[in-house]
């Protein structure tokens, strides 16, 4: 059986890495470099501390890539102890990569033709999958600064929903060295440049800030629910079937509120490793592990219908608060559900 893997993200190259680990040998294609300074895209680097499990099954160790650890983090002046840290998304892809077969070639359609199985790992792009059902893209602003602080406060790790007039935030993640990932993204609002802008300019006051590099990306948050279809069946010129299916981002395992897509498109690469080659048993489990997924993404339709104006639903404040604890954050029930009910504040940049 030839199998191709499309993409060697975070999710494409795990995957391979997993089934070589079964004795199943893709080829493995990544288009290549990106244009920013790390050379790879999507370029954030927060992760919940759990990622270290999925790394030792690949035979790798969390301490090798760990930049630095978000003991505890800013939410709007809420200070919160998590468990997230920042990795070297880079090189931790670099190392899972390093095992395989990878063609340094872009793939297109016309290239399925040679494979049985074609695994669309391709992200944001998904090239190979017909369209999602309904696809949510939450676009994003992100930059990587060096900041010498001028007096004592060196800035901390941070998430402010405060500062976007809209439905999003604002994040600061250090990555050890004086350098952070500051960045923002939002649905219902496009003017990320001038919101950083301000950001940096309130940092300055007691910082000094060199801009190492900058990206804009777009993340899917539509919830795997919303991206289906995760597979499909098609004929080759002979006649035989082949099979195209989706790991991680490209069908949408990304938690709708945060962005956050490391660690799903993990564990969605080891469900398809777990479940190979059966598509039907992937794609059930794929549904119901992730199901809390649609349940964000429902929220934030009714949000953006219009539902700020009535304010987030008990149902929303419990869901945020379910997406606090799943990320490590420990945010203490009522002051939870205070904040979050004053998603006013994450939802229209009020102060309350
Ligand atoms: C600015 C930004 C910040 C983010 N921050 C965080 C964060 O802090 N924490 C977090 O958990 N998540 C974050 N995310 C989301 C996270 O990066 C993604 O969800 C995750 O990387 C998805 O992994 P993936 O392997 O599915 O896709 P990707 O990492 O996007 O990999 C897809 C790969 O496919 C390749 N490719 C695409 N098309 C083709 C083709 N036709 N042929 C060959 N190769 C192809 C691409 O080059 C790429 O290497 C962020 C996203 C963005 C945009």
């Amino acid at each position: 059986m030839k199998i191709a893997i499309v993409g060697a993200g975070i999710a494409g190259s795990y995957l391979g890495r997993l089934l070589e680990g079964k004795g199943i040998h893709p080829e493995v294609y990544e288009e290549g470099d990106h244009d920013t300074a790390c050379k790879f895209r999507s370029c954030g680097w927060g992760a919940q501390s759990g990622i270290g499990g999925y790394l030792a099954r690949a035979g790798l160790d969390l301490n090798d890539y760990l930049l630095s650890s978000m003991e505890t983090m800013q939410f709007d002046g809420m200070v919160a102890a998590t468990g997230l840290c920042t990795i070297d998304k880079p090189s931790l892809i670099s190392d899972l990569r390093a095992s395989l077969t990878v063609v340094p070639q872009r793939f297109t359609k016309e290239d399925t033709e040679a494979y049985d199985i074609v695994v669309d790992a391709t992200g944001i792009a998904r090239s190979l999958l017909p369209p999602c059902t309904s696809d949510l893209l939450l676009p994003t602003l992100q930059h990587r600064v060096t900041i010498e602080p001028v007096k004592e406060n060196r800035p901390g790790a941070g998430v402010f929903g405060n500062q976007i007039p809209g439905l999003g935030y604002i994040w600061v993640f250090p990555l050890g060295q004086n350098q952070y990932h500051i960045g923002a993204g939002g649905l219902v609002f496009d003017r990320y440049e001038e919101v950083l802008e301000k950001f940096f300019s309130d940092l300055s006051v007691n910082n000094a800030l060199t801009h190492a590099c900058r990206c804009s990306g777009e993340i899917r948050v539509s919830s795997p629910f919303h991206s289906q279809p995760f597979t499909k069946v098609m004929r080759r010129g002979d006649g035989r079937s082949q099979q195209i299916v989706g790991v991680g981002e490209s069908i949408g395992t990304v938690s709708p509120f945060t962005g956050e897509g490391i660690i799903y498109s993990l564990e969605c690469a080891e469900m398809l490793a777990d479940s190979w080659p059966d598509v039907a048993l992937y794609t059930s489990r794929v549904l119901s592990r992730f199901a809390w997924m649609k349940k964000e993404r429902e929220t934030l339709d009714y949000l953006i219908a219009g539902g700020q104006k009535a304010g987030p639903r008990l149902r929303d404040r419990w869901r945020f608060y379910r997406n606090a604890r799943r990320s490590g954050v420990r945010l203490p029930i009522q002051e939870a559900f205070r904040r979050i009910g004053s998603l006013t504040r994450w939802i229209e940049g009020e102060d309350t």
